[in-house]
């Protein structure tokens, strides 16, 4: 066997975002802002790469952006990183993931996934030998079954992955679910690898469910943040990875050996943005206003809706519309209606298609009028 991912395609994301490009469609299916980023920021990379800032970053990442990070997360969630043995910066969420399976799991070791889950963990965990165990969740509300989660845990599990809020769903964890996930885990070794990258991107003044609240789940946990997110800098790939030191220690064996380092002037200057918190903090409002401005716009369509909680993804629902798969039917609306989107079953091992398929919000009103127009007439 050549391959060590037999059953990998393309991502999805890459497959839409080609097929949307090739038909002119407008493209809501891969995640990334459609609008500029914030003049200061290039600014200030600019003014880093001019100031010789060139060269190879520490391995773990320029100490004061990880010392903004630290601050940040000890004012919203109350638990101090410390900024030399506990951050680490990363090129993007994927990178921190990858490098965290890789240094954790072994061969035969299990890891407990929700899905539909974010592409990239099942691969990861396969490559490294472990067995991916998927819980399913379901439309409309996407609750999890903590009697099913405790059934599935076995003298085996390594690892369990969370995302909150939930990409693709939108779904946030409520207090209740990490308290559950902490009696769950009390008196095991269990690890828990907590992607955090929509942290900033939550709506209806709910709080998020850090782990980083959670002293007992802090312990054991690895934070996983992009800057790609919370800036609107996708294409920059820089993100970290937070940890107790004698679990970032290990992380930083495969860090350093997976890339060394992140990228620096782009550090530099997230490091400086950073010292102003509105930079972070506006984004539950910016986003809102889109999330609103989306759904109302397709207020009376055939499309069935619940606003999304968190995350800059809508579900909608298409039962009344057809009952092709959902793939064939995202297909479609992009190569015969121009509007791309990402079908959902692709997420599930199951193939378990509830009809309904995702749709990015980061993008200016115009391209949401535009593209609720085409929903209109679906
Ligand atoms: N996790 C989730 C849930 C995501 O949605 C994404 C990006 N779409 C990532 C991780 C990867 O983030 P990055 O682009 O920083 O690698
Ligand atoms: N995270 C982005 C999304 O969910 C996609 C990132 C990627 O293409 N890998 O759409």
């Amino acid at each position: 066997q050549l391959s060590k991912l037999p059953a990998s395609q393309t991502t999805i994301f890459t497959k839409m975002s080609n097929l949307a490009h090739e038909h002119q469609a407008i493209n809501l299916s891969q995640g990334f802002p459609d609008f500029p980023v914030d003049p200061q920021l290039i600014e200030l990379v600019s003014n880093a790469m001019r100031a010789g800032k060139n060269q190879y970053s520490p391995m773990a990442g320029l100490i004061q952006l990880r010392e903004r990070i630290a601050e940040k997360t000890a004012a919203a969630y109350g638990y101090t990183y410390h900024p030399e043995t506990e951050i680490t910066i990363t090129s993007g969420a994927t990178q921190a993931i990858f490098s965290c399976i890789a240094a954790f799991i072994h061969p035969q070791d299990e890891v407990i996934i929700f899905e539909p889950a974010y592409d990239c963990y099942e691969p990861s965990i396969t490559l490294f030998g472990g067995k991916t165990i998927p819980i399913q969740l379901s439309y409309p509300n996407y609750t999890i079954d903590w009697k099913m989660v405790a059934n599935s845990v076995t003298p085996k599990t390594r690892m369990i992955i969370i995302n909150t809020p939930h990409n693709p769903s939108g779904t946030v964890w409520s207090q209740e679910d990490m308290a559950q996930l902490e009696r769950l885990v009390a008196d095991t070794n269990i690890l828990i690898l907590s992607d955090e990258v929509y942290e900033h991107i939550i709506f209806d003044n709910i709080a998020h469910q850090s782990v980083a609240r959670y002293p007992n789940l802090a312990s054991r946990s690895f934070i996983i943040g992009s800057f790609g997110k919370t800036f609107h800098i996708t294409g920059w790939k820089t993100g970290y990875c937070l940890a107790p030191s004698e679990l970032m220690k290990e992380f930083r064996k495969v860090h350093q050996y997976n890339v060394f380092s992140g990228n620096h002037p782009v550090q530099e200057a997230i490091a400086r943005y950073l010292e102003n918190p509105f930079h972070y903090l506006s984004l539950p409002q910016f986003y809102q206003q889109k999330r609103d401005l989306f759904l109302s716009l397709l207020e009376g369509s055939s499309f069935k809706m619940n606003p999304t909680s968190g995350t800059y993804f809508q579900l909608l629902d298409y039962t009344a519309v057809t009952e092709e798969n959902d793939i064939i039917f995202a297909e479609r609306l992009t190569k015969e209606h121009k509007i791309a989107s990402i079908p959902i079953s692709v997420f599930n091992t199951s193939k378990q298609d509830d009809k309904v398929l995702r749709f990015c919000f980061a993008k200016t009103d115009d391209t949401l009028k535009q593209a609720a127009e085409i929903l209109q007439t679906i």
